[in-house]
């Protein structure tokens, strides 16, 4: 059947990581009815599950008409929003005699899944920003030694050009981090700063001297990033590069270094 609905596209195959994805998404558990949907066999887990499609890839006639007006999830019916783990029961059940409550009620569950998934990652912000603070307080113990290694380090790096689509990522790396940790970095700096923990100023200042120092060293956004995140990470034991990329971001935004840079 010929269609113009852009929501439906070609199906597309699920790759391992998806499938995992979905299994993780439902806890192993059939969210129908509930059963468990992996069995072991000698040493193999045998899956009981099938990746379903809540609004079908090709919907019948009848179909169509049923679900006519309401919500779906995802930009098209191939996206993780639009699919879920069912057992090879309840998805043979719900394939073949949709309703139109059935309809709303995987949907519901569904989103309610997706928003649980969403509360996990909030969490997972948290522990981040916690690494955020052992970075920033890793920052007071600059001093000129250090800075100065810093700058023989970017003189070390080869000269390359600015290669445009890793600045594109790069600029979304950044904003990203910046649109998520701009005000608690800044927060956390504050406090540091007038509990007397840290010079701000100070820390700033030096930074963007840094920055701009490399420019006389013709590196690219990219590696300067790269290599301010590496330096700061060597200098917080046991922080990741996401905590470190996410202070450097705010350096980045703060003192609109790379503004300074492309003039
Ligand atoms: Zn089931």
């Amino acid at each position: 059947m010929e269609s113009n609905d852009t929501y439906l596209i070609k199906r597309v195959a699920i790759t391992e990581n998806m499938d995992n994805a979905h299994l993780l998404e439902v806890s192993g558990t059939c969210p129908l009815c509930g059963k468990y949907m992996l069995v072991a066999k000698g040493k193999r887990m045998n899956k009981l599950y099938q990746i379903a499609h809540i609004y079908p890839n090709s919907p019948t006639s009848n179909e169509v008409k049923i679900l006519k007006g309401l919500e779906r999830l995802g930009a098209n019916c191939e996206e993780f929003e639009n699919k879920i783990a069912l057992c090879k029961d309840c998805h043979g059940y719900y394939d073949d005699h949709k309703t139109k409550e059935e309809y709303l009620n995987l949907l519901r569950i569904k989103k309610g899944l997706l928003s649980a998934s969403k509360a996990k990652i909030a969490t997972s912000h948290q522990d981040l920003e916690q690494e955020i603070i052992i970075v920033i307080n890793e920052l007071s113990k600059i001093d000129q030694q250090t800075l100065q290694k810093m700058k023989l380090e970017y003189q070390a790096l080869k000269i390359s050009n600015k290669v445009e689509d890793i600045y594109t990522l790069l600029k979304v790396k950044i904003e990203t981090y910046v649109c998520i940790y701009f005000n608690f970095i800044k927060e956390t700096f504050q406090n540091l700063d007038q509990a007397g923990q840290i010079n701000f100023e100070l820390v700033a200042s030096e930074i963007k001297t840094s920055f701009l120092k490399c420019e006389k060293e013709m590196i690219s956004k990219s590696e300067i990033f790269d290599s301010l995140v590496k330096w700061l990470k060597s200098k917080s034991v046991g922080s990741s590069s996401e905590a470190c990329e996410a202070v450097i971001s705010y350096f980045v935004q703060s003192c609109e270094v790379f503004h300074e840079i492309t003039k």
